[in-house]
C-alpha cells in the first residue's frame, strides 16, 4: 500500500458534526460573519491562549492584514527567503517590499543576527515564519531587536497551529500571528485563515479589514482599503470542529516524528531536523537533511517507485530570492537559505499515521540512504 504525501483527517463523528453545522447555516441563512465563525475564533484563540482572535477567508489574507495593520505600505518588511511564495506575496499585496534575509540551518529559520544585517531605516516589520512547527528559540531575541529599532513582530504561523515553546503557544510572540487552514495544514477549514493578536485595536482592524474596509458590519462607510476576506460560515463550521482534534493530533503526529528520529540516529548521513530545548512542535514537516550534493530527485524517487512512500513536498524548493516572480526584491546571495533549500526532504507525517506506515517509511528511508550515501 502507497504511503500517501498528506491525508486529511475527518473521522465519521466529525462529518457528521460538520454535516449538522452546514445544514444549520443553510437553514438559517447566516452564511457569513455568524456563530459558527465566532465558535471557531473563540476555539482557536483558546488553543494558541491567545486574548483574540479574527476569522479571515485565507492564510495569505491573514497575513496581508497584519501587514496592513502595521502600515507597510512603501517600506521594507523582512520576511526569510525560504518560506512559501506567500509570505513575501502578502507583503507586496500590502504595498510593502519583502527584503530577503538568511536563516539557521538547525531550525529553518531566521536568527537576530541575521535579521539585523537586513534592517533598514525603512523597515517596517520582520515576518517570522515557523517552518514545519518549529518555534525558534531566537524569537526573544528577534523580538527584543524588532522593539529596539520600532519595527513590527509578525509570525507566519500557518505551519504551527498548536505549537510552543517554553509553553508560549505559537501566534502570542509578536504583534500578531497569522494562522492558515488550507487542507495539507494541521487543521483545516477548507480554506481559511486566522489572526491571533492580544491588541484589541489589531482585533479592530482586522475586523475591519475582512470585511469591505467597512467601519461597521451594518454602514457603508469605508475606513480602510479592506476587501473581501471574510470566511464563510460553512468553512468555519468545519474548522470549528476541525479545531477540536488539534491536542490529539498534535500527540499522535509528535509520536510519529520521535520514531522517525529515533530510528534515523544510526544512519550518519542524515541529518533530522530537531526540536529545540524548550520547543514543541506539531511535526507539520519531519524534515530531513541529505548530505551535501545528494541527488534529492533521485532519493525522492528511488523511495516512490520502490517502497511506494511519497515524501511530502519541500519547505522549500526553491528559495523566495530565485523565484522568478520575487526576482527584483532579490538582494545578493543567501548561502544558508539557498544550502538548505537545496537538500532536504520531507517525510509523511498524518494525524492518524498507522504504525506499519511509519514502518515502510523507515525501511525506504533508510535503506535508499545506505545505498546512495553509503
Ligand atoms: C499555507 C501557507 C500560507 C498561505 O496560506 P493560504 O491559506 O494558502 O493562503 C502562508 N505561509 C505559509 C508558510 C504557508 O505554508
Amino acid at each position: 500500500m502507497t504511503v500517501p504525501a498528506a491525508r486529511i483527517v475527518f473521522d465519521a463523528d466529525d462529518r457528521a458534526a460538520v454535516a449538522a453545522a452546514v445544514a444549520e447555516s443553510l437553514a438559517t441563512g447566516a452564511l457569513t460573519l455568524g456563530p459558527h465563525t465566532e465558535r471557531f475564533e473563540t476555539a482557536f484563540a483558546a488553543a494558541h491562549r491567545a486574548q483574540h482572535a479574527v476569522a479571515v477567508s485565507t492564510g495569505t489574507a491573514a497575513l496581508e492584514i497584519a501587514l496592513r495593520v502595521v502600515g507597510v505600505a512603501n517600506h521594507d518588511v523582512v520576511v526569510p527567503s525560504n518560506t512559501f511564495y506567500a509570505t513575501a506575496a502578502a507583503v507586496v499585496h500590502a504595498g510593502g517590499r519583502p527584503v530577503f534575509a538568511d536563516v539557521a540551518a538547525s531550525t529553518f529559520a531566521l536568527t537576530a543576527e541575521t535579521v539585523e544585517a537586513v534592517l533598514t531605516p525603512s523597515t517596517k516589520a520582520v515576518v517570522l515564519v515557523h517552518i514545519g512547527g518549529m518555534i525558534t528559540p531566537e524569537v526573544d531575541a528577534i523580538r527584543a531587536l524588532c522593539d529596539r529599532r520600532g519595527v513590527a513582530l509578525v509570525e507566519d504561523a500557518a505551519h504551527a497551529h498548536g505549537c510552543s515553546l517554553d509553553g508560549r503557544m505559537a501566534g502570542t510572540f509578536g504583534l500578531a500571528g497569522a494562522f492558515s487552514f488550507y487542507p495539507t495544514k494541521v487543521t483545516t477549514s477548507a480554506e481559511g485563515g486566522m489572526i491571533l493578536t492580544a491588541d484589541t485595536q489589531v482585533r479592530d482592524e482586522a475586523r475591519i479589514y475582512r470585511d469591505q474596509g467597512k467601519g461597521a458590519f451594518t454602514a457603508n462607510h469605508h475606513v480602510r482599503d479592506g476587501a473581501s476576506w471574510r470566511l464563510s460560515e460553512l468553512n468555519a463550521a468545519a474548522g470549528a470542529v476541525h479545531v477540536q482534534r488539534l491536542t490529539e493530533f498534535v500527540k499522535h503526529r509528535r509520536g510519529v516524528a520521535a520514531r522517525y528520529t529515533e530510528a534515523l540516529a544510526g544512519i550518519g548521513a542524515l541529518t533530522p531536523l530537531t526540536e529545540p530545548p524548550g520547543a514543541v512542535s506539531n511535526f507539520y514537516k519531519y524534515i530531513l537533511l541529505l548530505p551535501a550534493g545528494a541527488d534529492r530527485a533521485r532519493f525522492k524517487a528511488e523511495v516512490a517507485d520502490r517502497f511506494a512512500v511519497r515524501l511530502s513536498g519541500e519547505v522549500y524548493d526553491l528559495p523566495l530570492h530565485k523565484q522568478p516572480v520575487l526576482l527584483k526584491y532579490a538582494n545578493g546571495s543567501l548561502p544558508v537559505a539557498e544550502d538548505v533549500c537545496s537538500r532536504h526532504v520531507c517525510l509523511p507525517v498524518h494525524s492518524d499515521m498507522r504504525d506499519d506506515e511509519v514502518e515502510q517509511v523507515l525501511t525506504a528511508v533508510t535503506t535508499v540512504s545506505r545505498e546512495m550515501f553509503g
